[in-house]
């Protein structure tokens, strides 16, 4: 068992080894990226399950790298976190996003753009003044806005978490939970932070059809119900997700089944395609 054990450490070190070097030039990469401008803006729409009406979409970063291709906002993100450069590249995600927003809203009656939050962005002093200040210049009415926090973004800082999202609800700023139901939110606290909607993890609904996985999506749906909040699944690629969703009456849903991550222009042309 000891030899066992200590094959497994060696393993385990090398592995880190090269994840640390990959770390690092990918870092290296990430600073160029920003000057050559390798890195945009996709947006995924957001459904309305008893209308079928496109209520929102949420906007995630893609990095197109010359030679490494297409690289995944789960690997370069941490890498940004780490050294900061996610501070620029979020509050640019979120002007952006709003930009874009303001002419969906008015042309095609999408209800907002929602923009994820990370740890290191909200954990700033100053959040909720950028965020007010990227409202403001761009324009878009704050209602439009919805920002996504994890759990664990809110519960690590509990009160001053709650100051914040107060803050930015009471200017209109509508708030969702993302990956519900991974973390650790208690309900009370829930109901302090002005939290708006709950987003379903996708990884309950790609267990669906699943005793478990059902039990869980309709607790989720019906704690947010009872909570007077709206509840969305992401990640719903097939009809039989969509309909176990609809008898459950979870009220959104986003996925693959609608459409893929889109670019500004794409999104237009599907928004036109989808409402005639
Ligand atoms: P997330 O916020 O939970 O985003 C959902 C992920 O599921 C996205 O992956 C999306 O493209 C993908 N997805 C959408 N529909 C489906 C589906 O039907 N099936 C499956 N299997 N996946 C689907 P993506 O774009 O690769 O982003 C991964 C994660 O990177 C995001 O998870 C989020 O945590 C982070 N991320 C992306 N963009 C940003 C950003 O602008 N800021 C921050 N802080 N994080 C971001
Ligand atoms: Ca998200
Ligand atoms: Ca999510
Ligand atoms: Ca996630």
């Amino acid at each position: 068992a000891k030899e066992a054990g200590r094959n497994r450490y060696q393993f385990h070190s090398e592995d880190m080894t090269s994840s640390a070097t990959d770390r690092l030039s990918l870092e290296r990469e990430l600073r160029g990226a920003i000057e050559r401008e390798e890195i945009f803006t996709v947006y995924q729409p957001q459904i309305e399950l008893t209308t079928g009406q496109v209520i929102g979409v949420e906007a995630l970063m893609r990095w197109q790298h010359p030679r490494l291709g297409l690289v995944s906002p789960a690997d370069f993100i941490p890498v940004a976190e780490d050294n900061g450069l996610i501070l620029s590249l979020g509050e640019r995600i979120m002007r952006d996003s709003c930009l874009q927003a303001r002419r969906w809203c008015d042309d095609h009656g999408v209800g907002s753009v929602a923009v994820n939050v990370s740890a290191v962005q909200f954990r700033q002093k100053n959040f909720t003044d950028v965020v007010l200040s990227v409202v403001a210049e761009t324009g878009l009415r704050p209602e439009c806005l919805e920002l996504e926090v994890t759990e664990s973004v809110v519960m690590r800082g509990v009160e001053s978490a709650v100051h914040k999202l107060r803050t930015l609800g009471a200017q209109g700023i509508k708030i969702a939970i993302d990956d519900f139901g991974t973390g650790y939110s208690s309900l009370s606290y829930l109901r302090q932070f002005s939290v708006n909607r709950l987003k379903i993890d996708k990884s309950f609904i790609h267990d669906l059809p699943d005793k478990d996985a059902e039990a869980i999506v309709c607790a989720i749906v019906t704690m947010g119900r009872s909570l007077s909040l709206r509840v969305i699944a992401e990640g719903v690629e097939t009809e039989a997700q969509e309909k176990f969703l609809q008898n459950v009456e979870c009220n959104e849903s986003q996925g693959y089944l609608y459409a893929k991550p889109m670019v500004a222009s794409e999104l237009e042309a599907w928004l036109t395609r989808w409402s005639s």
